[in-house]
């Protein structure tokens, strides 16, 4: 049975493990990158997670290992995995979350909805990708991309001058004219149980999520479920897993990418739902049973509070922002600077998502003064 927790990365998504860890009374172990973590506070090590050593050395001291971030290098999971280590989400499971390339074929293998796409090798190949899809495409490296980083909006393949320096091989896929962005979460445990919440939408500025609204207005709640019971199913995932998807004008969902651990869609869970996707996390990889996943109150809005400069830490006008009733407040304890995600305030209502969002939003207003 898992007594210790070990999750590598020390993240807010670390951090808000660890009260759901110590709720449950297990111990929580973070494999943090440096010493002054968002999750300090369970760093049981601090040291480099591309490092076999390194993460074996964490892993002796753990029953299961997690994460807080996709970037563990595969041939280390591999390798903990040979040796005999519990790795949830497995290295096969996280290889689709690492790799967008893979991911698509993939999810084509599996017949799942997802924008016309391609593997490149030249800016010819792109050329020709853009002839066919009327002009305009994304371009993305299939690893280490976040927040908008690695992607590229094309409507002239010589943009992609220098971009295969680093990659051989590139995605390129169909500019999507979404009307929104959804986020369909959902979390499936080692013994294949598997529960979704409702899917919430997502609202991006400068490729980083700036709010979430749950559920999402209006959305097909079945639709958006389905495609990520076949995900989970299909890729043997386990713990919390976020679908990014598109929905187009005509009302279809297109995936665009995966999370395979808590994600910033789910935040809202902490106060708007039974069961936080933090604790459902736990219990998924622990191979526990699933919380229930029914939501506290009808709408959630969840508003990201993103650096504004090197001196707000979001903690300067507690005193009028915490006096705001029913907005919930979360720091991460990060060091401030410009688009850095510091925290986030989640408010509930049973009214609607108008009136959650105003209680958010005077909270918001308060810290950013
Ligand atoms: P990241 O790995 O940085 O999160 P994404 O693949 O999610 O990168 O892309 C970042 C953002 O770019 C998305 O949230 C979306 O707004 C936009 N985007 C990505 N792919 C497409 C697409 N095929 N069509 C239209 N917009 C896209």
């Amino acid at each position: 049975m898992v007594k210790t927790f070990g999750v590598i990365g020390g993240g807010q998504l670390a951090r808000m493990m660890i009260t759901p860890a110590q709720q449950l009374g297990f111990e929580i172990k973070v494999l943090a990158e440096s010493e002054d973590s968002s999750a300090q506070l369970a760093a049981s090590q601090v040291g480099d997670y591309t490092d076999l050593d390194t993460v074996r050395k964490f892993a002796e001291t753990v029953d299961v290992i997690t994460f807080d971030h996709e970037h563990v290098p595969i041939r280390i999971l591999e390798a903990l995995e040979t040796e005999g280590f519990n790795v949830q989400p497995s290295s096969k499971a996280l290889t689709f979350a690492q790799n967008k390339l893979l991911m698509r074929e993939r999810l084509a293998e599996l017949g799942l909805p997802m924008p016309r796409w391609k593997a490149v090798r030249s800016i010819q190949e792109i050329s020709d990708f853009l002839a066919e899809v009327g002009g305009s495409a994304v371009l993305k490296t299939p690893t280490g991309g976040y927040d908008g980083k690695g992607v590229m909006f094309l409507t002239d393949a010589s943009q992609a001058t220098g971009w295969f320096e680093q990659f051989e091989v590139l995605l390129v896929e169909e500019k999507v004219e979404f009307v929104r962005e959804l986020a369909q979460l959902s979390a499936r445990s080692v013994s294949g149980e598997w529960l979704s919440w409702p899917v919430v939408q997502t609202v991006q500025k400068n490729g980083v999520c700036s709010e979430v609204l749950s559920p999402a207005p209006n959305a097909d709640l079945e639709q958006a479920a389905n495609i990520a019971r076949a995900i989970a199913q299909g890729l043997s995932v386990t713990g919390v897993l976020a679908v990014e998807m598109f929905e187009t004008a005509d009302g279809r969902l297109l995936i665009n990418e995966l999370a395979m651990r808590p994600h910033n869609s789910g935040h809202f869970s902490i106060e708007g739902s039974i069961t936080s996707q933090f604790e459902q996390h736990l219990r998924a990889v622990a191979d526990l049973p699933l919380g229930a996943i029914s939501p506290t109150k009808n709408f959630a809005v969840m508003l990201n509070l993103l650096g504004v400069d090197e001196s707000n830490h979001f903690v300067e006008h507690f005193d009028k922002a915490l006096t705001v009733s029913g907005a919930h407040v979360h720091t991460y304890g990060k060091s401030a600077r410009k688009g850095r995600k510091m925290g986030h305030i989640t408010a509930l209502s049973d009214q609607s998502l108008a009136e959650a969002m105003d209680i958010a939003l005077a909270a918001k207003q308060a810290l950013h003064a």
